[in-house]
């Protein structure tokens, strides 16, 4: 009889999302008038740069010549990507990153899951709380996080690092053991950015201890604040205990189209191994290679049209955050992040728990927003909002929030 990896029968049920969307269809079946607009959306709504349709255009046309058609490209990558990302993303900035450097992927979720499968199930693995789940789940399902306790939504094995308003959401290593760490800045959800001098401490924590940092950078684009870091290959000393995943899918609306990218710097090694040749080993038996036609149209957002072109869409996301921050904030609600990234972690008034904040502003104001608690026990309390809306749809809903507290949690409006 085969025998199942039990580590799965673990894992509680992917609540989150789908009781979000179980409570807005709950509510829309009650109330067929009410125009609910989603402030939860953690997905990019804005159409592809016109740079991107017109090389990846190009590059279909390439496929269907004798000459220009391709068949399995290399698994890590086309060399014209990976010189663009080593290029842009890090020699412009002062940063040593090389090509051999970089495995281009169909995502850094895959990625950020898939990175375990290097790692012993005995290692130590450190997350935020709140976190993004994937880090979580996939260190479950690989058995390095002991038992679920659903009383307090946590795993036995994991070290959580709390993240919370003392610390500016963004933690200081943990005094206990932590040998797989993983860090997210700009933060999903709570849209903190660390600064150089916390990332140093991190840095010079993993090389004390022999830990490595798995540190995701999928929101890099919104970075604003100068100063901080873009990559953690900025701070001195990270080559020798970081891995770095960064998206398309963010900075360039590929979240249907599928290209990202991870960084193992060839002085990155444990037991006189290096994780660059384990890592390539691993890619090319398990990945055939992200389409040559996805990859012409990434390569485009390093164009100087295509530069542009993403930076508009950014400018607009970013501009929803503002909003979102400031008219909350002056509704007299407490907001956190929506400056370096498109996330506003907002702390529900009057310290209501996250999903009762969240019933009153779907009934109260037809919004939906995401509940903290959702990400983890350290999220109670607060709600994600998300920039990646349309501008007006975004006015409205901070609008009819506004109006809500204003009147005392009288029904605003679509009601
Ligand atoms: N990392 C973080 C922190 C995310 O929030 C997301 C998507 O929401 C991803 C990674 C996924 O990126 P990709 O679309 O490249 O798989």
């Amino acid at each position: 009889m085969v025998k199942l990896n039990e580590n799965y029968l673990k894992l509680p049920g992917s609540y989150l999302f789908s009781e979000v969307a179980r409570r807005i269809s709950a509510y829309t079946a009650a109330h067929p008038e009410a125009e609910i607009i989603k402030l939860s959306i953690g997905d990019v709504t804005r159409p592809l740069a016109p740079a991107v349709i017109e090389a990846m255009h190009a590059a279909v046309d390439e496929m269907g010549t004798y000459e220009g058609f391709r068949g399995y490209g290399p698994e890590q990558g086309y060399p014209f990507l990976r010189e663009a990302i080593a290029q842009n993303d890090y020699n412009a900035r002062g940063v040593e990153i090389r090509p051999d450097e970089i495995f281009v992927s169909d995502g850094a979720k895959s990625d950020c899951g898939n990175i375990g499968d290097i790692f012993g199930v005995e290692n130590v693995v450190a997350v935020c709380d709140p976190v993004y789940p994937v880090y979580v789940d996939t260190n479950a399902m690989a058995g390095r996080a002991g038992d679920y306790d659903s009383r307090s939504g946590r795993w036995s094995r994991l070290v959580y690092m709390p993240c919370v308003e003392e610390n500016g959401f963004s933690p200081a290593p943990p005094q206990e053991r932590a040998d797989l760490i993983y860090l997210c800045f700009p933060n999903n959800p709570t849209g903190a950015m660390a600064t150089r001098e916390q990332l140093k401490q991190w840095v010079d924590y993993a090389n004390a201890n022999g830990s490595i940092l798995l540190y995701d950078s999928a929101y890099e684009a919104f970075i604003t604040t100068p100063d901080i870091p873009h990559t953690i290959f900025e701070i001195e000393g990270a080559r020798t205990c970081a891995i770095e995943f960064r998206s398309f899918s963010k900075t360039a609306g590929f979240t249907g189209n599928r290209c990202a990218y991870t960084v193992i710097p060839q002085e990155l090694e444990r037991n006189g191994v290096k994780l660059n040749a384990m890592w390539n080993r691993r890619h090319t038996t398990k990945f055939n290679g992200v389409p040559y036609v996805v990859q012409r149209g990434a390569a485009a957002i390093y164009t100087p049209e295509g530069r542009a072109q993403i930076k508009e869409s950014i400018d607009f996301y970013r501009t929803n955050a503002k909003v979102i921050r400031e008219e909350l904030t002056a509704a007299g609600l407490k907001c956190f992040g929506g400056v370096d990234a498109p996330y506003i972690w907002l702390k529900t008034p009057d310290g209501m728990g996250s999903w009762a904040f969240f019933d009153l502003v779907l009934d109260q104001a037809n919004v939906a927003v995401t509940p903290g608690v959702g990400f983890g026990p350290s999220g109670e309390g607060y709600v994600r909002l998300t920039a990646f809306g349309g501008a007006e749809a975004t006015r409205q809903a901070t609008a009819r929030i506004r109006t809500m507290l204003h009147s005392g949690g009288v029904a605003p409006t679509g009601r």
